[in-house]
């Protein structure tokens, strides 16, 4: 996963603020308990998810795909104490695992935590966002961009994170995910509601921000 070579990336990490201990430890534990731990954001992306907050200073932030909750738990740390983020999974089995850090943390009452399909939460929420993480299931991202791109204030940002897909984005023979993720690099590239830059951090950040 890494798109630098590896010393640079040791490079960067020893140059970025350290996760707070709870971080450290969710992904101490995501590692050693829960399956696929490499969905987890971790060091650098959480600090890079968490610098970008401080600099947007949003007051509704939308997570799709929650996972064992470092992302939210990154995005909660740096909102102002009126702010909050909803964040959505569909995995039950991982409920109690996630509201456990969530509590551990100083920031559960900033997060609201939904299980359920995001295809069926998201059209429900009578609310509008300054920020949006698209993070759940790649063949679904086109269908999650616009289900959200009314509900994102004029100004506000859309993140879509793994859009490089290790590097399968440039092979000729794509699997139907590698296509979902292509198609949605392709529209959002096209769309000119949105400015965009595809920041190469970690497996490819896509940073948009509606117009
Ligand atoms: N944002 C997390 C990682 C998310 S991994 C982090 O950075 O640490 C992707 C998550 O999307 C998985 O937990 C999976 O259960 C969830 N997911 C997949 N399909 C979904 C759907 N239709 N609705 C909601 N969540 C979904
Ligand atoms: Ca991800």
């Amino acid at each position: 996963m890494e798109f630098i070579e590896q010393a640079l990336a040791n490079y960067c990490n020893a140059h970025t603020s350290p996760e707070n201990e709870v971080l450290q430890e969710l992904n101490r534990e995501t590692n050693l308990k829960i399956m696929m731990p490499r969905m987890l954001s971790g060091h650098l992306q959480g600090r890079f998810l968490s610098m970008l907050t401080y600099m947007i200073k949003p007051k509704r932030v939308l997570e799709i795909g929650t996972y064992t909750g470092y992302s939210a738990l990154c995005f909660a740390e740096a909102l102002d104490k009126d702010a909050k983020i909803i964040t959505i999974d569909i995995n039950a089995e991982l409920e109690d695992f996630v509201r456990g850090y969530f509590l551990k943390s100083m920031y559960n009452e900033l997060i609201d935590f939904r299980i359920g399909n995001a295809l069926e939460v998201v059209p429900t929420l009578n609310e509008t966002f300054d920020l949006v993480f698209i993070d759940a299931d790649k063949e679904n991202y086109l269908n999650y961009y616009h289900l959200v791109f009314d509900k994102v204030k004029p100004g506000g940002f859309i993140l879509a994170d793994n859009v490089l897909w290790s590097g399968k984005i440039l092979q000729d023979k794509k699997d139907k995910d590698t296509r979902a993720i292509c198609e949605f690099n392709d529209f959002v590239m096209n769309d000119s509601r949105v400015e965009k830059i595809m920041a190469p951090v970690r497996d490819g950040i896509y940073l948009i921000r509606k117009k």
